[in-house]
């Protein structure tokens, strides 16, 4: 007789929500983890880390050009980096309690080591205390991704450095490369850059972002990060670092030319990939793809029975949300529910000040789908709350169908915008229009009035635009 209903391999969001989600529905639950901490890359070295690095500069940022406010003094402050790595280390400590207490009010039972995929039915759990084969019903592998390193310039943790490092330098580098313009890459360098290193960012894209943000709402981004000081070489395909007694420097050819850059620290920020690793995959004959993911169905199955898989270590957006809906629905399939994820309205946002955020189609991608749209947008210029808090920056983008005002995506860069596009996915999953936003009563003053007054410009009924 099997121990468990499920045992899941991986503590990180996908892994944890989901042991606890079926325990919740009456499930027996193991769950295993290699780490000493539970939470995955999310909660250590991920999503939390860098948005408590996040705060703190920005804080800093804020005094410091508090002048205008009344602060006397505010542009000789200095701060202390290692008090801020320390407040960030407290608040992962303190999150790393709380997920071990929801699991344990579940009675999740944690089981420290390495899991090993034996079989259907069968994970082998290796530690320092010894073997213990755990027998279950079904598995639930969620061993999320790990940095994806160049072959050409392998992370050595002085100067080649991975978002692991990024997040605990120990003192401000001078000089910062960032390779890469992507959510995790723009965040860290807006770390470094507000403690005032020297910032430039290298992308083989035209565009920062990545793919899913329009052209507009890219450049927006990318004007309201330069006037920040950082600095950004776009187009550019990095070829190596060279290393002398004089310092070291990324290489880089655009347009046939080549291009240096000194740094004493190169980030490099260039997407992550799925960690299989130690799992066993390949003995177990658990189907993989060409990127290394494991393959799933729609109900999250692996080719083997009983055994799942979810989160990074699958196809999809590498997000902490996406790996947690994923998770409740793999825990509700098991409980003999219906669970389901709605793909198509799954955010994004890069946590830079301001916020870059979209859900949905961009209006490239509608276009490209020959949708005919019907496009709206409010500056956050015109907004009161905006101009009464200093974030003039960036502007709200609804994106909907000409022909049903239907909404298709939403995208923002502004100050808030990681909160602001949570009413954007709430409109869409109820298959909301341009209108029923427009109709929405929306606090005042509040800068999230600029997604109502973009759905208005839908219909050219902005009140608040010339
Ligand atoms: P993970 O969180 O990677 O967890 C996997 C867990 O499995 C780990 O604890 C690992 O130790 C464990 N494990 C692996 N193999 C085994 C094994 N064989 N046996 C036992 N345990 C094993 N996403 C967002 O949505 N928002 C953000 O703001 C955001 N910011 C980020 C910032 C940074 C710097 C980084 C690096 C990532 C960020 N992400 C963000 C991405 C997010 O962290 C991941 O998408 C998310 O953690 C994936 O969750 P997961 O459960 O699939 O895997």
């Amino acid at each position: 007789m099997s121990q468990f209903d499920l045992v899941v391999i991986g503590s990180g969001p996908g892994g944890y929500v989901a042991a606890i989600k079926a325990a919740q529905l009456g499930l027996k639950v193991a769950l295993v983890e290699k780490d000493n901490s539970l939470g995955g890359t999310c909660l250590n070295v991920g999503c939390i880390p860098s948005k408590a690095l996040l705060h703190s500069t920005e804080v800093y940022q804020e005094a410091l050009h508090g002048k205008k406010h009344g602060l006397v003094g505010a542009e000789k402050l200095t701060f202390d980096v290692s008090a801020m790595l320390a407040n960030k280390d407290k608040v992962v400590a303190q999150l790393n309690m709380g997920v071990g207490a929801l699991l344990k009010k579940r009675n999740v039972e944690i089981v420290r080591g390495l899991g090993r995929l034996v079989k259907s039915g069968e994970v082998l759990v290796r530690s320092t205390a010894g073997d213990r084969t755990l027998e279950t019903k079904n598995i639930l592998i969620a061993t999320g991704s790990v940095p994806i390193e160049l072959p050409f310039m392998k992370f050595d943790g002085e100067t080649v450095i991975s978002s692991d490092h990024g997040i605990s330098l120990k003192a401000v580098p001078e000089k910062m490369v960032v390779v890469g313009a992507g959510a995790i890459g723009l965040e860290l360098g807006s770390v470094w850059a507000r403690l005032g290193s020297q910032v430039t960012v290298v992308e083989m894209l035209p565009v920062i972002g990545g793919p899913s943000y329009d052209a507009d709402i890219a450049k927006a981004a990318q004007s309201a990060f330069e006037k920040q000081g950082i600095k950004f070489e776009l187009g550019a395909k990095v070829t190596g670092v060279k290393k002398s007694a004089g310092g070291s420097a990324l290489t880089a050819e655009r347009d046939g030319k080549s291009l240096e850059f000194a740094a004493d620290k190169i980030l490099v920020a260039v997407g992550r990939k799925a960690n299989t690793t130690g799992l066993g995959a390949q003995e177990a004959g658990l189907k993989l793809d060409e990127r290394g993911r494991i393959v799933i169905d729609a109900h999250f199955l692996t080719n083997l029975p009983g055994v799942y898989a979810i989160g990074d270590v699958v196809a999809g957006p590498m997000l902490a949300h996406k790996a947690e809906e994923e998770g409740v629905a793999v825990a509700e399939n098991l409980a003999g529910k219906h669970g389901h994820v709605n793909y198509a309205i799954i955010p994004g946002v890069i946590y830079t000040d301001p916020e870059v955020a979209c859900v949905g189609l961009s209006e490239a991608e509608a276009k490209a789908k020959n949708i005919e749209v019907a496009i709206g947008k409010f500056q956050l210029a015109g907004n009161g709350r905006a101009i009464a808090s200093d974030c003039t920056a960036g502007f709200v983008k609804v994106i909907a169908c000409a022909k049903t005002d239907k909404l298709l995506g939403v995208q923002m860069v502004a100050k808030g915008a990681s909160e602001m596009i949570a009413a954007a996915c709430a409109h869409m999953e109820y298959g909301g229009s341009a209108e029923d936003v427009a109709r929405t009563c929306f606090a005042h003053p509040t800068v999230s009035e600029s997604f109502k007054e973009a759905a208005m410009a839908v219909s050219k009924s902005s009140i608040h635009s010339l």
